[in-house]
Protein backbone atom coordinates (compact mmCIF):
# COMPACT_ATOMS: atom_id res chain seq x y z
CA UNK A 1 0.00 0.00 0.00
CA UNK A 2 1.24 3.64 -0.91
CA UNK A 3 1.84 5.79 1.89
CA UNK A 4 -1.94 7.26 3.50
CA UNK A 5 -3.63 10.87 2.81
CA UNK A 6 -5.44 12.01 5.47
CA UNK A 7 -9.10 14.23 5.18
CA UNK A 8 -11.50 16.12 8.04
CA UNK A 9 -14.26 17.18 6.67
CA UNK A 10 -18.17 17.62 8.33
CA UNK A 11 -19.89 15.23 6.65
CA UNK A 12 -18.02 12.50 4.56
CA UNK A 13 -20.85 10.40 1.63
CA UNK A 14 -19.75 7.37 -0.03
CA UNK A 15 -21.36 6.16 -3.52
CA UNK A 16 -22.55 9.22 -6.14
CA UNK A 17 -25.55 7.75 -7.05
CA UNK A 18 -28.46 9.68 -7.03
CA UNK A 19 -28.90 9.04 -3.16
CA UNK A 20 -25.14 10.34 -2.16
CA UNK A 21 -25.78 12.84 -4.78
CA UNK A 22 -28.83 14.17 -3.20
CA UNK A 23 -27.08 13.91 0.32
CA UNK A 24 -24.30 15.50 -0.94
CA UNK A 25 -26.23 18.82 -2.46
CA UNK A 26 -28.31 18.63 0.53
CA UNK A 27 -25.22 18.70 3.31
CA UNK A 28 -23.74 21.21 1.96
CA UNK A 29 -26.28 23.61 1.22
CA UNK A 30 -26.52 23.84 4.91
CA UNK A 31 -23.45 24.81 5.25
CA UNK A 32 -21.33 21.84 5.74
CA UNK A 33 -18.06 20.82 4.20
CA UNK A 34 -18.57 17.52 2.18
CA UNK A 35 -16.10 14.89 0.71
CA UNK A 36 -17.82 12.59 -1.41
CA UNK A 37 -15.83 9.04 -2.49
CA UNK A 38 -17.34 7.29 -5.87
CA UNK A 39 -15.15 3.83 -6.01
CA UNK A 40 -15.63 3.99 -10.09
CA UNK A 41 -13.93 6.22 -11.95
CA UNK A 42 -16.87 7.96 -12.71
CA UNK A 43 -19.68 9.19 -11.07
CA UNK A 44 -23.53 8.34 -11.17
CA UNK A 45 -23.61 4.51 -10.14
CA UNK A 46 -26.89 2.75 -11.61
CA UNK A 47 -28.88 5.60 -11.20
CA UNK A 48 -27.44 7.00 -14.04
CA UNK A 49 -28.22 3.80 -16.38
CA UNK A 50 -31.82 3.77 -14.89
CA UNK A 51 -34.59 4.55 -16.89
CA UNK A 52 -35.34 7.52 -14.47
CA UNK A 53 -38.42 6.65 -14.11
CA UNK A 54 -39.95 8.34 -10.42
CA UNK A 55 -43.05 7.52 -8.69
CA UNK A 56 -45.08 10.34 -8.36
CA UNK A 57 -48.80 11.42 -7.05
CA UNK A 58 -50.73 14.34 -7.57
CA UNK A 59 -48.22 15.92 -10.92
CA UNK A 60 -49.24 18.73 -13.00
CA UNK A 61 -47.99 16.47 -15.85
CA UNK A 62 -50.50 13.87 -14.26
CA UNK A 63 -53.51 16.90 -14.19
CA UNK A 64 -52.51 18.04 -17.67
CA UNK A 65 -53.43 14.50 -19.28
CA UNK A 66 -56.78 14.49 -17.21
CA UNK A 67 -55.06 12.19 -14.53
CA UNK A 68 -56.33 12.95 -10.93
CA UNK A 69 -53.95 11.22 -8.56
CA UNK A 70 -54.04 12.34 -4.30
CA UNK A 71 -50.85 10.53 -1.84
CA UNK A 72 -53.69 8.93 -0.98
CA UNK A 73 -54.48 6.84 -3.52
CA UNK A 74 -51.19 6.22 -4.06
CA UNK A 75 -50.43 4.81 -0.88
CA UNK A 76 -53.33 2.54 -0.71
CA UNK A 77 -52.09 0.84 -4.33
CA UNK A 78 -48.32 1.26 -2.89
CA UNK A 79 -49.40 -1.14 0.21
CA UNK A 80 -51.52 -3.48 -1.41
CA UNK A 81 -48.14 -4.31 -3.97
CA UNK A 82 -45.98 -4.35 -1.31
CA UNK A 83 -47.70 -7.78 -0.11
CA UNK A 84 -47.97 -6.40 3.57
CA UNK A 85 -44.39 -5.93 3.98
CA UNK A 86 -43.88 -2.80 2.43
CA UNK A 87 -42.79 0.29 5.35
CA UNK A 88 -45.82 2.21 5.67
CA UNK A 89 -44.31 4.65 7.46
CA UNK A 90 -41.56 5.22 5.03
CA UNK A 91 -43.86 4.84 2.24
CA UNK A 92 -46.47 7.61 3.17
CA UNK A 93 -43.57 9.79 3.98
CA UNK A 94 -42.39 9.36 0.26
CA UNK A 95 -45.07 9.46 -1.41
CA UNK A 96 -46.60 12.91 0.35
CA UNK A 97 -43.30 14.65 -0.48
CA UNK A 98 -43.23 13.51 -4.19
CA UNK A 99 -44.96 16.81 -5.65
CA UNK A 100 -42.87 19.37 -3.82
CA UNK A 101 -39.23 17.75 -2.57
CA UNK A 102 -39.10 15.17 -5.50
CA UNK A 103 -41.10 16.58 -8.80
CA UNK A 104 -40.44 20.90 -8.60
CA UNK A 105 -37.16 19.84 -6.18
CA UNK A 106 -35.95 18.11 -9.49
CA UNK A 107 -37.33 20.82 -11.98
CA UNK A 108 -35.61 24.07 -9.80
CA UNK A 109 -32.48 22.02 -10.53
CA UNK A 110 -33.38 22.03 -14.48
CA UNK A 111 -34.71 18.43 -14.61
CA UNK A 112 -37.51 18.13 -17.59
CA UNK A 113 -40.23 15.77 -16.69
CA UNK A 114 -41.42 14.67 -20.13
CA UNK A 115 -43.74 11.66 -19.94
CA UNK A 116 -45.98 9.61 -17.10
CA UNK A 117 -46.77 5.79 -18.06
CA UNK A 118 -48.94 3.60 -16.14
CA UNK A 119 -47.27 0.80 -14.51
CA UNK A 120 -48.64 -2.35 -13.27
CA UNK A 121 -50.53 -2.30 -9.82
CA UNK A 122 -51.02 1.17 -10.47
CA UNK A 123 -54.49 2.36 -10.99
CA UNK A 124 -53.44 5.84 -12.67
CA UNK A 125 -50.26 6.30 -14.72
CA UNK A 126 -47.01 7.42 -11.76
CA UNK A 127 -44.03 6.91 -13.58
CA UNK A 128 -42.70 9.91 -14.54
CA UNK A 129 -39.77 10.25 -16.94
CA UNK A 130 -36.72 13.14 -16.71
CA UNK A 131 -36.17 14.34 -19.82
CA UNK A 132 -33.26 11.77 -21.35
CA UNK A 133 -33.72 9.25 -18.51
CA UNK A 134 -31.23 8.05 -15.67
CA UNK A 135 -28.28 10.11 -17.74
CA UNK A 136 -30.62 13.42 -18.07
CA UNK A 137 -31.56 13.45 -14.06
CA UNK A 138 -28.31 12.29 -12.75
CA UNK A 139 -26.60 14.78 -14.91
CA UNK A 140 -28.38 17.30 -13.21
CA UNK A 141 -27.73 16.30 -10.02
CA UNK A 142 -23.88 15.76 -10.46
CA UNK A 143 -23.93 19.34 -12.08
CA UNK A 144 -25.86 20.92 -9.22
CA UNK A 145 -23.49 19.63 -7.03
CA UNK A 146 -20.45 20.96 -8.76
CA UNK A 147 -22.84 23.98 -8.79
CA UNK A 148 -23.01 23.72 -4.80
CA UNK A 149 -18.94 24.23 -4.26
CA UNK A 150 -18.26 20.37 -3.43
CA UNK A 151 -14.32 20.06 -4.43
CA UNK A 152 -13.94 16.85 -2.77
CA UNK A 153 -15.26 14.64 -4.87
CA UNK A 154 -12.67 11.14 -4.77
CA UNK A 155 -13.35 9.04 -7.81
CA UNK A 156 -11.34 5.04 -8.01
CA UNK A 157 -11.99 5.56 -4.28
CA UNK A 158 -13.62 2.89 -2.05
CA UNK A 159 -14.82 2.82 1.17
CA UNK A 160 -12.83 -0.21 3.13
CA UNK A 161 -14.06 0.46 6.83
CA UNK A 162 -16.50 2.53 8.81
CA UNK A 163 -14.14 4.10 11.80
CA UNK A 164 -15.26 4.75 15.52
CA UNK A 165 -14.65 6.08 18.44
CA UNK A 166 -16.73 5.59 21.55
CA UNK A 167 -19.28 4.05 19.88
CA UNK A 168 -19.59 7.30 17.33
CA UNK A 169 -18.70 7.04 13.99
CA UNK A 170 -16.00 9.16 13.31
CA UNK A 171 -15.23 8.58 9.64
CA UNK A 172 -13.88 6.04 7.51
CA UNK A 173 -10.66 4.19 5.11
CA UNK A 174 -10.64 4.00 2.14
CA UNK A 175 -8.66 3.05 -1.21
CA UNK A 176 -7.73 4.15 -4.25
CA UNK A 177 -8.22 1.06 -6.46
CA UNK A 178 -5.59 2.46 -8.88
CA UNK A 179 -3.24 3.28 -7.23
CA UNK A 180 -3.71 1.05 -3.95
CA UNK A 181 -3.07 4.41 -1.43
CA UNK A 182 -4.81 4.77 1.83
CA UNK A 183 -6.96 7.43 2.65
CA UNK A 184 -8.28 8.40 6.08
CA UNK A 185 -10.99 10.31 6.42
CA UNK A 186 -12.19 12.07 9.33
CA UNK A 187 -15.51 13.56 9.41
CA UNK A 188 -18.31 14.22 12.13
CA UNK A 189 -20.97 12.29 10.23
CA UNK A 190 -21.13 10.15 7.74
CA UNK A 191 -23.78 8.73 5.12
CA UNK A 192 -23.83 5.41 3.39
CA UNK A 193 -24.74 5.48 -0.04
CA UNK A 194 -23.34 2.65 -1.91
CA UNK A 195 -26.54 0.85 -3.82
CA UNK A 196 -27.74 -2.69 -3.83
CA UNK A 197 -25.94 -5.90 -4.15
CA UNK A 198 -27.65 -7.34 -7.17
CA UNK A 199 -24.20 -7.50 -8.87
CA UNK A 200 -23.08 -9.71 -6.39
CA UNK A 201 -24.90 -13.33 -7.20
CA UNK A 202 -22.84 -14.63 -3.94
CA UNK A 203 -24.43 -12.32 -1.52
CA UNK A 204 -27.76 -12.93 -3.51
CA UNK A 205 -27.68 -16.81 -2.93
CA UNK A 206 -26.53 -16.17 0.56
CA UNK A 207 -29.78 -14.35 1.57
CA UNK A 208 -31.96 -16.61 -1.06
CA UNK A 209 -30.89 -20.14 -0.46
CA UNK A 210 -33.91 -21.42 -2.67
CA UNK A 211 -32.01 -19.83 -5.64
CA UNK A 212 -28.53 -22.08 -4.91
CA UNK A 213 -27.77 -24.05 -7.92
CA UNK A 214 -30.22 -22.38 -10.21
CA UNK A 215 -28.97 -19.62 -13.17
CA UNK A 216 -29.79 -16.31 -12.57
CA UNK A 217 -28.18 -12.99 -13.57
CA UNK A 218 -26.83 -10.10 -12.10
CA UNK A 219 -28.67 -7.48 -13.70
CA UNK A 220 -28.22 -4.06 -11.50
CA UNK A 221 -24.91 -1.54 -12.02
CA UNK A 222 -21.50 -2.99 -11.93
CA UNK A 223 -20.67 -1.44 -8.48
CA UNK A 224 -23.85 -3.01 -6.62
CA UNK A 225 -21.80 -5.93 -4.89
CA UNK A 226 -23.04 -5.04 -1.61
CA UNK A 227 -20.02 -3.26 0.12
CA UNK A 228 -21.82 -0.72 2.28
CA UNK A 229 -24.27 -3.78 3.85
CA UNK A 230 -21.06 -5.38 4.86
CA UNK A 231 -18.87 -2.35 6.11
CA UNK A 232 -22.18 -1.13 8.19
CA UNK A 233 -23.02 -4.81 9.65
CA UNK A 234 -19.73 -4.72 11.25
CA UNK A 235 -20.30 -2.00 13.03
CA UNK A 236 -23.38 -3.30 14.20
CA UNK A 237 -25.92 -2.16 11.55
CA UNK A 238 -29.18 -3.86 11.28
CA UNK A 239 -30.14 -5.37 7.94
CA UNK A 240 -33.52 -6.53 7.14
CA UNK A 241 -36.04 -7.51 4.41
CA UNK A 242 -32.99 -8.67 2.65
CA UNK A 243 -34.33 -11.39 0.87
CA UNK A 244 -36.43 -8.96 -1.07
CA UNK A 245 -34.85 -9.24 -4.56
CA UNK A 246 -36.88 -8.06 -7.31
CA UNK A 247 -35.91 -10.01 -10.78
CA UNK A 248 -36.72 -9.29 -13.91
CA UNK A 249 -37.98 -12.28 -16.50
CA UNK A 250 -37.59 -10.31 -19.77
CA UNK A 251 -33.61 -10.56 -19.57
CA UNK A 252 -31.03 -12.88 -21.41
CA UNK A 253 -27.62 -13.29 -20.46
CA UNK A 254 -24.83 -10.61 -21.89
CA UNK A 255 -22.52 -12.51 -23.86
CA UNK A 256 -19.70 -9.83 -24.01
CA UNK A 257 -19.18 -10.55 -20.07
CA UNK A 258 -16.75 -12.83 -19.88
CA UNK A 259 -17.90 -13.82 -16.46
CA UNK A 260 -20.76 -14.98 -18.07
CA UNK A 261 -23.05 -13.59 -14.62
CA UNK A 262 -24.07 -10.20 -16.00
CA UNK A 263 -27.73 -10.11 -18.09
CA UNK A 264 -29.80 -7.43 -20.20
CA UNK A 265 -32.86 -6.41 -19.71
CA UNK A 266 -35.03 -6.16 -23.29
CA UNK A 267 -38.31 -4.72 -23.39
CA UNK A 268 -40.49 -2.78 -25.95
CA UNK A 269 -41.24 -5.67 -27.76
CA UNK A 270 -44.83 -5.93 -27.88
CA UNK A 271 -46.56 -8.78 -29.17
CA UNK A 272 -44.03 -11.22 -28.37
CA UNK A 273 -44.52 -14.28 -26.80
CA UNK A 274 -42.95 -16.64 -24.08
CA UNK A 275 -42.27 -20.17 -24.41
CA UNK A 276 -41.18 -22.83 -21.64
CA UNK A 277 -39.16 -25.85 -22.88
CA UNK A 278 -42.57 -27.65 -23.46
CA UNK A 279 -42.63 -25.25 -26.21
CA UNK A 280 -45.81 -23.85 -24.64
CA UNK A 281 -47.17 -20.53 -23.21
CA UNK A 282 -47.11 -20.34 -19.33
CA UNK A 283 -48.11 -16.46 -18.87
CA UNK A 284 -49.78 -13.03 -20.56
CA UNK A 285 -46.58 -11.70 -21.16
CA UNK A 286 -48.21 -8.02 -21.08
CA UNK A 287 -48.08 -8.48 -17.34
CA UNK A 288 -44.02 -8.64 -17.33
CA UNK A 289 -43.08 -6.97 -13.66
CA UNK A 290 -41.74 -8.22 -11.23
CA UNK A 291 -44.50 -9.84 -9.31
CA UNK A 292 -46.62 -11.46 -12.12
CA UNK A 293 -44.06 -12.68 -15.10
CA UNK A 294 -40.75 -13.46 -12.82
CA UNK A 295 -42.46 -16.13 -10.38
CA UNK A 296 -43.90 -17.65 -13.69
CA UNK A 297 -40.57 -17.91 -15.23
CA UNK A 298 -39.13 -19.32 -11.74
CA UNK A 299 -41.91 -21.83 -11.77
CA UNK A 300 -40.86 -23.20 -15.18
CA UNK A 301 -39.32 -26.59 -15.36
CA UNK A 302 -36.43 -26.16 -16.06
CA UNK A 303 -36.78 -22.43 -14.94
CA UNK A 304 -35.86 -20.47 -18.10
CA UNK A 305 -37.95 -19.77 -21.05
CA UNK A 306 -37.50 -18.37 -24.69
CA UNK A 307 -39.40 -15.14 -26.19
CA UNK A 308 -40.58 -15.83 -29.35
CA UNK A 309 -40.23 -12.73 -32.07
CA UNK A 310 -40.79 -11.77 -35.73
CA UNK A 311 -38.76 -9.54 -37.40
CA UNK A 312 -40.68 -6.62 -37.26
CA UNK A 313 -41.06 -6.84 -33.27
CA UNK A 314 -36.80 -7.19 -33.32
CA UNK A 315 -36.99 -3.89 -34.75
CA UNK A 316 -38.78 -2.30 -31.93
CA UNK A 317 -36.77 -4.09 -28.96
CA UNK A 318 -34.86 -1.94 -26.26
CA UNK A 319 -32.26 -3.40 -24.16
CA UNK A 320 -31.59 -1.06 -20.92
CA UNK A 321 -27.61 -0.53 -20.93
CA UNK A 322 -25.43 1.46 -21.75
CA UNK A 323 -24.02 0.20 -24.10
CA UNK A 324 -27.06 -0.25 -26.16
CA UNK A 325 -28.94 3.36 -25.09
CA UNK A 326 -27.33 6.17 -23.99
CA UNK A 327 -30.37 7.91 -21.69
CA UNK A 328 -33.62 8.20 -24.50
CA UNK A 329 -31.48 6.89 -27.61
CA UNK A 330 -31.52 3.51 -28.59
CA UNK A 331 -28.61 2.27 -30.22
CA UNK A 332 -30.67 -0.18 -33.18
CA UNK A 333 -26.97 -1.25 -34.58
CA UNK A 334 -25.79 -2.69 -31.63
CA UNK A 335 -29.25 -4.26 -30.80
CA UNK A 336 -28.97 -5.61 -34.30
CA UNK A 337 -25.30 -6.76 -32.96
CA UNK A 338 -26.86 -8.63 -29.93
CA UNK A 339 -29.64 -10.29 -32.16
CA UNK A 340 -26.68 -11.56 -34.58
CA UNK A 341 -24.23 -12.10 -32.39
CA UNK A 342 -25.85 -13.98 -28.86
CA UNK A 343 -25.39 -17.63 -28.37
CA UNK A 344 -28.05 -17.36 -26.09
CA UNK A 345 -30.31 -15.85 -29.43
CA UNK A 346 -31.09 -17.82 -32.06
CA UNK A 347 -32.78 -17.22 -35.71
CA UNK A 348 -34.62 -18.92 -38.49
CA UNK A 349 -36.33 -18.54 -41.17
CA UNK A 350 -39.57 -20.81 -39.80
CA UNK A 351 -41.06 -21.73 -37.21
CA UNK A 352 -40.22 -25.51 -37.60
CA UNK A 353 -36.10 -24.59 -37.75
CA UNK A 354 -36.76 -22.33 -34.87
CA UNK A 355 -38.02 -24.65 -32.52
CA UNK A 356 -35.35 -27.25 -33.63
CA UNK A 357 -32.78 -24.53 -32.78
CA UNK A 358 -33.83 -24.17 -29.38
CA UNK A 359 -34.69 -27.89 -28.82
CA UNK A 360 -38.24 -27.51 -27.38
CA UNK A 361 -41.34 -30.16 -28.22
CA UNK A 362 -41.61 -29.13 -31.84
CA UNK A 363 -45.37 -30.10 -32.36
CA UNK A 364 -46.50 -28.35 -29.25
CA UNK A 365 -44.69 -25.15 -30.12
CA UNK A 366 -45.33 -25.01 -33.43
CA UNK A 367 -49.58 -25.65 -31.96
CA UNK A 368 -48.64 -22.99 -29.29
CA UNK A 369 -47.73 -20.02 -32.27
CA UNK A 370 -50.54 -21.41 -34.45
CA UNK A 371 -52.72 -20.69 -31.67
CA UNK A 372 -51.85 -17.35 -31.39
CA UNK A 373 -51.61 -16.36 -34.59
CA UNK A 374 -55.44 -17.38 -35.02
CA UNK A 375 -56.17 -15.46 -31.96
CA UNK A 376 -54.12 -12.22 -33.77
CA UNK A 377 -57.02 -12.87 -37.07
CA UNK A 378 -59.94 -13.66 -34.99
CA UNK A 379 -60.59 -9.73 -34.03
CA UNK A 380 -60.99 -10.66 -30.19
CA UNK A 381 -59.74 -8.25 -27.57
CA UNK A 382 -57.74 -10.80 -25.71
CA UNK A 383 -56.05 -14.18 -26.80
CA UNK A 384 -58.21 -16.72 -24.44
CA UNK A 385 -55.39 -18.23 -23.14
CA UNK A 386 -53.97 -16.29 -20.34
CA UNK A 387 -56.41 -13.14 -21.28
CA UNK A 388 -53.51 -10.83 -22.61
CA UNK A 389 -54.61 -8.05 -24.29
CA UNK A 390 -54.11 -8.41 -28.43
CA UNK A 391 -53.99 -4.56 -29.12
CA UNK A 392 -50.76 -4.52 -29.66
CA UNK A 393 -49.99 -7.67 -30.84
CA UNK A 394 -49.83 -8.64 -34.32
CA UNK A 395 -49.62 -12.90 -36.60
CA UNK A 396 -45.99 -13.98 -36.62
CA UNK A 397 -45.24 -13.62 -40.11
CA UNK A 398 -42.36 -11.14 -40.92
CA UNK A 399 -39.31 -13.89 -41.00
CA UNK A 400 -36.64 -14.15 -40.02
CA UNK A 401 -37.90 -15.18 -36.49
CA UNK A 402 -35.99 -15.03 -33.53
CA UNK A 403 -35.95 -16.59 -29.97
CA UNK A 404 -34.36 -14.82 -27.41
CA UNK A 405 -33.36 -17.37 -23.93
CA UNK A 406 -34.75 -15.80 -21.08
CA UNK A 407 -32.88 -16.22 -17.19
CA UNK A 408 -34.50 -14.38 -14.59
CA UNK A 409 -32.60 -11.06 -13.59
CA UNK A 410 -31.45 -9.68 -9.86
CA UNK A 411 -32.36 -6.17 -10.94
CA UNK A 412 -33.58 -3.84 -7.03
CA UNK A 413 -32.71 -4.75 -3.86
CA UNK A 414 -36.13 -3.95 -1.69
CA UNK A 415 -34.55 -5.06 1.47
CA UNK A 416 -31.28 -3.75 3.10
CA UNK A 417 -29.93 -1.48 5.68
CA UNK A 418 -32.53 -0.23 8.53
CA UNK A 419 -33.08 3.34 9.25
CA UNK A 420 -35.47 6.06 11.03
CA UNK A 421 -37.08 8.86 9.25
CA UNK A 422 -34.38 10.88 9.51
CA UNK A 423 -32.20 8.33 8.10
CA UNK A 424 -29.86 7.33 10.73
CA UNK A 425 -28.93 4.04 10.71
CA UNK A 426 -29.78 1.77 13.50
CA UNK A 427 -28.69 -1.49 15.26
CA UNK A 428 -30.20 -4.37 16.76
CA UNK A 429 -32.05 -2.42 19.28
CA UNK A 430 -33.45 -0.29 16.91
CA UNK A 431 -32.12 2.61 18.29
CA UNK A 432 -29.28 5.04 15.74
CA UNK A 433 -25.35 4.30 15.36
CA UNK A 434 -24.58 8.28 16.56
CA UNK A 435 -23.24 9.99 13.31
CA UNK A 436 -24.13 6.93 10.37
CA UNK A 437 -26.73 7.60 7.90
CA UNK A 438 -28.17 5.62 5.18
CA UNK A 439 -29.93 6.10 1.75
CA UNK A 440 -30.85 4.60 -1.06
CA UNK A 441 -30.70 1.00 -2.67
CA UNK A 442 -28.54 0.23 0.61
CA UNK A 443 -31.11 0.85 2.56
CA UNK A 444 -33.93 -0.96 0.19
CA UNK A 445 -34.37 2.36 -1.63
CA UNK A 446 -35.31 4.20 1.94
CA UNK A 447 -35.49 3.04 5.57
CA UNK A 448 -35.18 -1.04 4.82
CA UNK A 449 -37.71 -1.89 2.82
CA UNK A 450 -40.03 1.06 1.51
CA UNK A 451 -41.36 -0.91 -0.93
CA UNK A 452 -42.17 -4.51 0.48
CA UNK A 453 -41.77 -7.76 -1.46
CA UNK A 454 -43.11 -5.87 -4.81
CA UNK A 455 -43.02 -2.33 -6.12
CA UNK A 456 -45.17 -0.12 -8.48
CA UNK A 457 -41.92 0.72 -10.65
CA UNK A 458 -40.21 4.26 -10.25
CA UNK A 459 -40.37 3.55 -6.64
CA UNK A 460 -36.33 2.81 -6.41
CA UNK A 461 -35.04 6.14 -7.94
CA UNK A 462 -37.63 8.21 -6.54
CA UNK A 463 -37.06 6.62 -2.85
CA UNK A 464 -33.37 6.79 -3.59
CA UNK A 465 -32.93 10.59 -4.28
CA UNK A 466 -35.50 11.39 -1.86
CA UNK A 467 -33.96 9.55 1.19
CA UNK A 468 -30.60 10.60 -0.25
CA UNK A 469 -32.03 14.16 0.16
CA UNK A 470 -33.25 13.61 3.92
CA UNK A 471 -29.93 11.93 5.00
CA UNK A 472 -27.76 14.54 4.11
CA UNK A 473 -30.24 17.53 5.81
CA UNK A 474 -30.04 15.41 8.91
CA UNK A 475 -25.82 14.53 8.67
CA UNK A 476 -25.21 17.91 8.20
CA UNK A 477 -27.72 19.03 11.49
CA UNK A 478 -25.74 16.24 13.84
CA UNK A 479 -22.55 17.47 12.15
CA UNK A 480 -23.73 21.07 13.65
CA UNK A 481 -25.25 22.60 10.10
CA UNK A 482 -28.63 23.36 9.32
CA UNK A 483 -31.96 22.92 10.86
CA UNK A 484 -32.08 19.37 9.05
CA UNK A 485 -34.80 17.97 6.46
CA UNK A 486 -38.10 20.05 6.13
CA UNK A 487 -39.88 19.61 2.79
CA UNK A 488 -43.06 20.27 1.94
CA UNK A 489 -46.11 17.61 2.70
CA UNK A 490 -48.79 17.48 -0.35
CA UNK A 491 -51.75 17.75 2.09
CA UNK A 492 -55.19 18.52 1.83
C1 LIG B 1 -30.56 -0.49 -15.93
C2 LIG B 1 -31.35 -0.05 -14.75
C3 LIG B 1 -32.53 0.67 -14.95
C4 LIG B 1 -33.26 1.13 -13.85
N1 LIG B 1 -34.36 1.90 -14.08
C5 LIG B 1 -35.05 2.40 -13.03
C6 LIG B 1 -36.17 3.26 -13.23
O1 LIG B 1 -36.51 3.64 -14.34
N2 LIG B 1 -36.84 3.70 -12.13
C7 LIG B 1 -36.47 3.33 -10.85
O2 LIG B 1 -37.14 3.73 -9.88
N3 LIG B 1 -35.39 2.56 -10.64
C8 LIG B 1 -34.67 2.10 -11.69
N4 LIG B 1 -33.56 1.33 -11.46
C9 LIG B 1 -33.10 1.18 -10.07
C10 LIG B 1 -32.43 2.47 -9.62
O3 LIG B 1 -31.63 2.96 -10.67
C11 LIG B 1 -31.58 2.27 -8.36
O4 LIG B 1 -32.34 1.63 -7.37
C12 LIG B 1 -31.08 3.62 -7.83
O5 LIG B 1 -30.44 4.32 -8.87
C13 LIG B 1 -30.14 3.42 -6.65
O6 LIG B 1 -29.51 4.66 -6.36
P1 LIG B 1 -28.36 4.72 -5.27
O7 LIG B 1 -27.84 6.09 -5.27
O8 LIG B 1 -28.84 4.12 -4.01
O9 LIG B 1 -27.26 3.69 -5.82
P2 LIG B 1 -26.35 3.77 -7.12
O10 LIG B 1 -26.90 4.67 -8.14
O11 LIG B 1 -26.08 2.36 -7.52
O12 LIG B 1 -24.99 4.42 -6.58
C14 LIG B 1 -24.18 3.77 -5.63
C15 LIG B 1 -22.75 4.15 -5.89
O13 LIG B 1 -21.94 3.74 -4.79
C16 LIG B 1 -20.69 3.30 -5.28
N5 LIG B 1 -20.07 2.44 -4.28
C17 LIG B 1 -20.47 1.20 -3.87
N6 LIG B 1 -19.65 0.73 -2.91
C18 LIG B 1 -18.70 1.68 -2.71
C19 LIG B 1 -17.56 1.78 -1.84
N7 LIG B 1 -17.25 0.81 -0.99
N8 LIG B 1 -16.80 2.90 -1.91
C20 LIG B 1 -17.09 3.92 -2.77
N9 LIG B 1 -18.15 3.86 -3.62
C21 LIG B 1 -18.95 2.77 -3.57
C22 LIG B 1 -21.07 2.57 -6.56
O14 LIG B 1 -19.94 2.44 -7.42
C23 LIG B 1 -22.15 3.48 -7.12
O15 LIG B 1 -21.63 4.47 -7.98
C24 LIG B 1 -32.82 0.84 -12.54
C25 LIG B 1 -31.67 0.09 -12.32
C26 LIG B 1 -30.92 -0.35 -13.41
C27 LIG B 1 -29.66 -1.13 -13.17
Amino acid sequence: MAEGKHFVTDVAIIGTGGAGLAAAFEARGAGARVAVLEQAESLGGASIISGGGCFIAGSPLQESQGIHDTPDDAFEDWVKWGQGSADEEWARFYIEHTLHDLYFWAESLGVRWVDVRLQEGNRVPRWHRPDNNGLGITTVLINAVHNRGITDILTSTAATKILTENGRVCGLEAVNTKSGETIEIRSKTLVVATGGFNANLDMIREVRPDLRGRKIMEGAGVGATGTGHKLVREIGGYLTHMDNIWFYAYATPDYRDSRAQRGLVFRHTPGYIWVNQQGRRFHDESRSGGASASPALMAQDPPHAWAVLDSQMAAKMEVADPYYRSGAKIRRDRVQELLDNSPYIRRANSFEELGRKIEVDLPAFLATVERYNRACESGLEQEPEFGKPLNQSKRFDTPPYYAVQLFPLARKNFGGIKTDLKCRILNKYFQPIPALYGAGEVTGMAGGHINGRAGLEGTMLGPSIFSGRVAGAWAAEEAGFGPGFIGKPNRP
